[in-house]
C-alpha cells in the first residue's frame, strides 16, 4: 500500500524551517504593536458570497481560485482567499467601527487558492495583513507601507522595489476605463485568451496581465496617472512627498492596479529580484468602498498581505541565520569538557539566556561551523584546557574578539555581558 502524502500545493513546515516562520511572525507582532496595531483573528471558511461580494465575481480569485465546496447542510462554504473581506465582515457584524476614530489591525494565518503549484505559488500560503479603517488621510496610506517597509528591512531583507500607483476614485476610473477600452479594442484579436473576455467585464485588469505579447500592448496604453482628478492626484503627490520624507524610495508604475470599484487612490507592491516568477512579497492598497460593499457604514480604508512562503525563500537565500535570539552556541569536545559545557548551558538558561549546545562530539573545526552559522552573538569553547583549569574561551561571533574567563567569572559577570550579548544580537539581526 502507498504512504498517503500531503496534498499538492500544500506543505509542511519542518521544525528546522520553524525558525524563519517564528521569526518572521515575532518581528512583525513587534513592530505592529509599536504602531498600535492589534491582532484579529477570523474563521478560516466563511460563506461564499462574503468573497463573491468583498473579491468580486470578475476576479482570477473568485473566478477561478476558490475552494468552494457544499457542507452537510447544503450550504457553500469557500476556504478563505484572503484575509481582509473577513476581517471587514467581523468589523462590521461586531460594530467595531461604533468605538469612534481609527481600526488599526492585523491578522496572520493561512490562506486558500487554488492555483498551479510552484516555488512562492501553492493552494495552502499564509499571510500577514494590516487593515487601517476609519481614515481617509494620506498619512494612512504612509503609515501602513512604511510598516511594511520596516518589517522586511528588521527580517535584513535588501534590494526590495516598492512600486506604487494610485487608480484614483471612481470617477477617474470610469473616465480611464473608457480611455484604456479605446486604446484596446484594436488589439482585441492579439490580446491573451483570459484579457480578451476582460475586455468587457474587467479592463483594469488587463494591465496586469503576466502574457508577454499583452504586456507589449499594454505599454503603450494611455495612463491612468493622466486621468486622476484633483483631490485624487493632491492625495497621490502627499503620499509620494511623504515617502520622500521618511526616505522609502519608490518608482511609479501606472499599470498597478486593482479592478474593483472599492480601491480607490493608492495601490502598492513590494517586489525582489530574487524570486523570479513570483517577485511580489507584499500587495496593498486603499480600499474605501469595500465596508459599504459588504453593508457596513461608508468607511475608508487601507492595508496590505505579506505572502509568508515568499518571505521565507527570500530569508533563506539570504542564509542568514534565522535564530538571532540566541545568545551562545557551546563548542566542546573531551569528557570532562563536554559534561562541564552541559552544566554552563544549564546555568546560563536559568539565568534567562537562550543557549545551544552542540551535542555531535565532532572535531572543533566542525562545530565551529555549526556555531557560525546558528546565529548565536557568541560561542562559549571547552577543550581539555579549559575543563582542567575550570575556565571558557568566550568568542564574539560579529568581531570574532576572544577572551579566557574562568567559569566562575562567566556567571558573575552576566549583567553586563547581557548588555553586550543584546547589542550584538541586534545588529545581527537587522
Ligand atoms: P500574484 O500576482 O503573485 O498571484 P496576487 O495579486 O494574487 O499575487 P494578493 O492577493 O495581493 O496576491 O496577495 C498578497 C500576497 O500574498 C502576494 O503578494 C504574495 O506574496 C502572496 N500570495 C498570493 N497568492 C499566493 C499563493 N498562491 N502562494 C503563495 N503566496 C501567495
Ligand atoms: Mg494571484
Amino acid at each position: 500500500m502507498g504512504a498517503i502524502q500531503a496534498l499538492r500545493g500544500t506543505r509542511d513546515i519542518l521544525p528546522q524551517e520553524v525558525s524563519y516562520w517564528q521569526q518572521v511572525e515575532s518581528v512583525a507582532a513587534q513592530i505592529l504593536s509599536r504602531a498600535l496595531y492589534q491582532e484579529i483573528r477570523t474563521p478560516i471558511f466563511e460563506q461564499t458570497s462574503l468573497f463573491e461580494r468583498g473579491i468580486g465575481e470578475a476576479t482570477d480569485v473568485v473566478g477561478k481560485e476558490m475552494y468552494t465546496f457544499k457542507d452537510r447542510g447544503d450550504r457553500s462554504i469557500t476556504l478563505r482567499p484572503e484575509g481582509t473581506a473577513g476581517v471587514v465582515r467581523c468589523l462590521i457584524e461586531h460594530n467595531l467601527y461604533a468605538s469612534g476614530g481609527v481600526q488599526r489591525l492585523w491578522y496572520k494565518g493561512p490562506m486558500f487558492r487554488y492555483e498551479r503549484p510552484q516555488a512562492g505559488r501553492q493552494r495552502q500560503f499564509h499571510q500577514i495583513g494590516v487593515e487601517l479603517l476609519g481614515s481617509a488621510d494620506y498619512r494612512a496610506d504612509v503609515e501602513v507601507i512604511a510598516l511594511a517597509t520596516d518589517i522586511l528591512q528588521a527580517l535584513g531583507l535588501k534590494n526590495l522595489k516598492l512600486d506604487l500607483n494610485s487608480v484614483g476614485n471612481r470617477e477617474d476610473r470610469q473616465n480611464y476605463r473608457q480611455a484604456l477600452v479605446n486604446y484596446l479594442t484594436p488589439y482585441k484579436p492579439q490580446l491573451d485568451p483570459d484579457s480578451q473576455e476582460r475586455l468587457e467585464r474587467n479592463p483594469l485588469r488587463i494591465l496586469d496581465s503576466k502574457d508577454e505579447q499583452t504586456r507589449a500592448i499594454c505599454s503603450g496604453a494611455p495612463s491612468i496617472i493622466d486621468y486622476l482628478g484633483t483631490e485624487s492626484k493632491r492625495h497621490f503627490e502627499q503620499v509620494q512627498q511623504l515617502l520622500t520624507d521618511l526616505a522609502i524610495p519608490y518608482q511609479i508604475n501606472p499599470c498597478l492596479v486593482r479592478g474593483l470599484d472599492y480601491y480607490t487612490h493608492t495601490a502598492f507592491e513590494i517586489q525582489s529580484d530574487e524570486l523570479g516568477a513570483q517577485a511580489t512579497v507584499c500587495g496593498g492598497g486603499r480600499y474605501d468602498g469595500l465596508v459599504a460593499e459588504l453593508g457596513g457604514p461608508e468607511t475608508p480604508a487601507v492595508g496590505w498581505a505579506i505572502g509568508m512562503e515568499r518571505l521565507i525563500l527570500l530569508l533563506q537565500q539570504l542564509q542568514q541565520a534565522p535564530n538571532f535570539n540566541l545568545d551562545f552556541y557551546i563548542v566542546s569536545r573531551g569528557e570532562t569538557a563536554e559534561s562541564q559545557g552541559l552544566i554552563l548551558a544549564q546555568k546560563l538558561r536559568h539565568a534567562g539566556l537562550t543557549v545551544e549546545l552542540d551535542l555531535s562530539g565532532s572535531a572543533f573545526g566542525k562545530q565551529f561551523k555549526r556555531a557560525d552559522r546558528s546565529g548565536a552573538a557568541a560561542t562559549l569553547i571547552l577543550g581539555d584546557e579549559e575543563a582542567a583549569n575550570q575556565t571558557v574561551q568566550l568568542k564574539w561571533m560579529m568581531t570574532k574578539e576572544q577572551q579566557t574567563l574562568t567559569q566562575e567569572e562567566l556567571l558573575t559577570q552576566l549583567p553586563e555581558l547581557k548588555q553586550s550579548l543584546d547589542r550584538h544580537k541586534q545588529s545581527r539581526g537587522h
